[in-house]
Formats: structure tokens, sequence, C-alpha cells
């Protein structure tokens, strides 16, 4: 059978003399190449016994394929029990659809705001084997956070462009959007580019390296952490932070690594990783690899970031925060952040069509001030709240901030909001530069 042919022997092709299905029209090829027979039989109904609109076929056509996503099959069910009870309903067919579509929606939405069960063993998505290239880079590697907003409470964090693209495969990542192809671009002129950055000396700063990419993965490759542990030498008025979900610390550990240069790992418990965190480090070989930094004295840091709500999210958040409390002194550790998901508008669509077991999307959500995507307000302060319970033992000693939020957030859950960047950087450099041995 082909996407386009139905159980039934129909069809949603208008090949030949067929006319073109108004269902062929709304869900484009591959979208229809994903969906299961049945939706694609029920695709068919809702338009030819139910004139369903080309924008409800088409929200049909997404909703199915989220749901079989989740693992939810109730929203077939709704589809079935919906069309089932129609035909002893009184109306016209468009009548009799509208009020199937009404059901519908009211049934995706609440299993969208239903917590997400994971299973302990996610099923694997196909995902595709990266290679290498060589790169000459070009232009300012320099800049601002590419997640900064000054509509959020943002800590002016600086990023080094430096590798682009990931082999390691986050659902929720923006890397995932923002690369068509499964190439890792590495440097072969990095030295020669960080020499052209001639920072402020009386200034301070935090400049990251895993914004477009992971900071520890590639190791020492094309001699990229030589290069950078030198930046730092030349500069010991910046922090540089290599930013991981990797356990690659081989070059950290048998390498000197100046004072200003801090290891960071972005941590969600197990589950979140086993089912959203493709490709990466276990939490156990992470919090290994940062154990081994920091014996190394080298300091480290940790990123919640994103957290997730799925069921048991209280308990499994509580546990990994005091784990790594347990194994960490605040002495070692340099700052953690806290945030949820965030993804951009127009992300959901190539998402869908790349990860067909994750439950990312399977959330109820607001659109934040900067137009990002994200968890309703009181799911994410419910999280916020949780995490800074559950740090509580490192209040005032390990610099603790939420990431892409925004004052409404920051006063709820802080009790304060900095008023713009500089005081955020200020207070951030304040604790963190105090930490450098
Ligand atoms: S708060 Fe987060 S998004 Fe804002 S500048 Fe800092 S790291 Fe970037």
């Amino acid at each position: 059978m082909t996407q386009d042919t139905l159980p039934d022997g129909g069809s949603l092709t208008g090949t030949g003399a067929e006319t073109v299905s108004k269902a062929f029209q709304a869900v484009d090829g591959e979208t229809r190449g994903l969906m299961a027979p049945e939706d694609l039989a029920l695709l068919s109904r809702l338009e030819k016994e139910f004139a369903f609109t080309f924008q409800q076929l088409r929200l049909f056509a997404r909703w199915s394929l989220d749901c079989a996503a989740w693992g939810e099959s109730a929203f077939r069910a709704e589809a079935e029990a919906g069309i089932g009870a129609a035909a002893f309903s009184i109306g016209n067919p468009r009548q009799k659809g509208e009020a199937i579509f009404k059901g519908l929606q009211r049934a995706y939405d609440s299993l969208a705001a239903k917590a997400k069960v994971y299973p302990a063993e996610s099923p694997k998505e196909k995902l595709p084997a990266h290679k290498f290239v060589e790169k000459e880079l070009k232009g300012r590697i320099f800049r601002l956070c590419p997640a900064a907003s000054e509509k959020a409470v943002c800590c002016n964090l600086k990023v080094l462009n430096i590798v682009d693209n990931c082999a390691m495969a986050c659902s929720y990542c923006v890397l995932q959007n923002h690369y068509d192809e499964a190439v890792i671009a590495v440097p072969v002129n990095l030295k020669a580019k960080l020499a052209e950055i001639q920072l402020t000396p009386e200034k301070r700063y935090r400049i990251g390296t895993g914004e477009y990419s992971d900071s520890l993965l590639w190791g020492n490759k094309n001699d990229i952490l030589r290069d950078l542990c030198d930046f730092a030498l030349a500069n010991p008025n910046a922090i540089i932070e290599l930013k991981t979900k990797s356990a690659n610390v081989a070059w950290i550990l048998e390498n000197d690594i100046p004072a200003n240069v801090c290891c960071t790992w972005s941590l969600n418990p197990q589950l979140i990783i086993a089912n959203e965190e493709h490709k990466t480090a276990s939490l156990d070989r992470r919090l290994e690899a940062a154990r081994a930094v920091a014996d190394k004295g080298v300091k480290v840091g940790f990123h919640f970031h994103p957290m997730f709500y799925f069921e048991g999210w209280e308990a499994e958040y509580q546990a990994l925060m005091a784990r790594v409390i347990s194994l960490f002194s605040p002495e070692e550790v340099l700052w953690v952040s806290l945030g949820c998901i965030t993804l951009l508008k127009g992300f959901a669509q190539d998402f869908r069509l790349k990860f067909r077991h994750s439950k990312l999307l399977q959330m109820e959500t607001e659109t934040t001030p900067d137009g990002k995507i994200t968890y309703a307000f009181a799911v994410r302060e419910k999280l916020y709240r949780n995490a800074l319970l559950a740090l509580e033992p490192w209040r005032g000693s390990v610099f603790q901030y939420m990431c892409m939020e925004h004052k409404p957030m920051w006063d709820a859950v802080m009790g304060f909001a900095y008023p713009n960047m500089a005081v955020f950087d200020d207070a951030f450099n304040a604790s963190a530069f105090a930490k450098l041995r």
C-alpha cells in the first residue's frame, strides 16, 4: 500500500482523471508517508463524509502525527467515536463535521496538557550519521548569546561560534532545524580568529562555545581546545565555558587547563536523556566526567536546562539535584542554571517529520514576549520552584539563575528580577570570578 492508497481501496491522490482530493492538497506527501493507514482512512472520511475544510484536514493530520509520536491512542479513538456518533445526529455533513472537529480539538488539547509518560526504554529514532568537514572561519565569531533577548532577563553571555552543528541529537535543540545536513564543520583557523578578538581589559566576560555545537564532543580536533586555552591565558578577565552533554574529557584531564576555563554539563534525569537526548552520554557518564574534571581542579557548572514536565518530574529533578549536591562542593561549582523547553516558532513542522517517538510537543504551550513557544507559565513556575527547593543547600554559595526567562517569572520564583543585562552580568561575574583559583 502506498502513502496515498487507503485501506478501503480509496485514494488520496488525484493523478490522472481523478479529482485532486482536498486532503491530498492539505497534507504534504512527507506527512502522509508518516501517517498510519488508519489515520489516512479517517482523513479521507472526514473530507468526503463530513466536509472538513482544508485547514481542518491539515490540523487533523498534524494532530494524528503528534498523538502517534506521544503513544496516545485516545485521539484516534475520539475521531472514530465522533464519526460513529455523527450517524445518529441531525444536521448536514458540514454541521456534523464541525461537531467532530470540536471534539478532536478538545481531545488533542487535553492530551497535550497531560504530563508526559515516558517508557523506561525509548524506541530508537532513525537519525543520520554525521561526517566531518573542515572549514575556514570567516567574519565575526564573537557575539552575544544567540538566545539573548531584550524582553527576557538575560545574563550577557558572550559566545564564540567555532564548530557548526552537533552529532548528538537532542529532540528540542534548535540546531536540529538550523542545519539541513548532517555535516560537522570544524575550523582550521581558530587561532588566527581568536587573535582578532579585542576584549576590553577593564571588563569581565563569560564566553561560551557550546551554542552552535557541543564544546567537548570533538576533543581537541584541529587544536580547538588548545587554542581556546591559549585565548583564556591571554585574557584572564574572561571565563571560557566549555558546555557539553558528552563525557569526552580526556584532553582536559591530560593537559594544563587555565583557571579561567570551566567545563559545564547540561543535565536531565536519565529518563529524559534516554527519550529526548539521543546520542548523548548517560547521566552517570556525564557526572563521572564532571567529577574527574573537578578532581583535577578545573571548575565546573551545571545547566538544568531544559527541564521537562513529565510524570514523576518532581521526584526525578529533586533526586538529580540532590545527587549533584552530594557529588560536588560549592567551591568547585561556578554556577547552576535553570530553564524550560523553549522552541522557535516554525520548529514543529520539521521536528514532526524527524522525531517519530518524541513527546516533546506534548505540552500546554504559551508564547513568550519574544515570540518563542514554551510551557504554560504555571507549569514553568512549578518546575522552577521545585528546582530551587532542591538547590536550597547551595543558595548563597553557588550562583543560580534562570535562562531565557522573563521578569514576571523572576518575580514569582526568585522574588526579584535583575533590572537589565549589565546588572545581571555584574552579579554573575562577581560570583564566578571570586571562585577562580
Ligand atoms: S540568560 Fe540564557 S539566553 Fe540570556 S544571555 Fe544568558 S545564557 Fe543567553
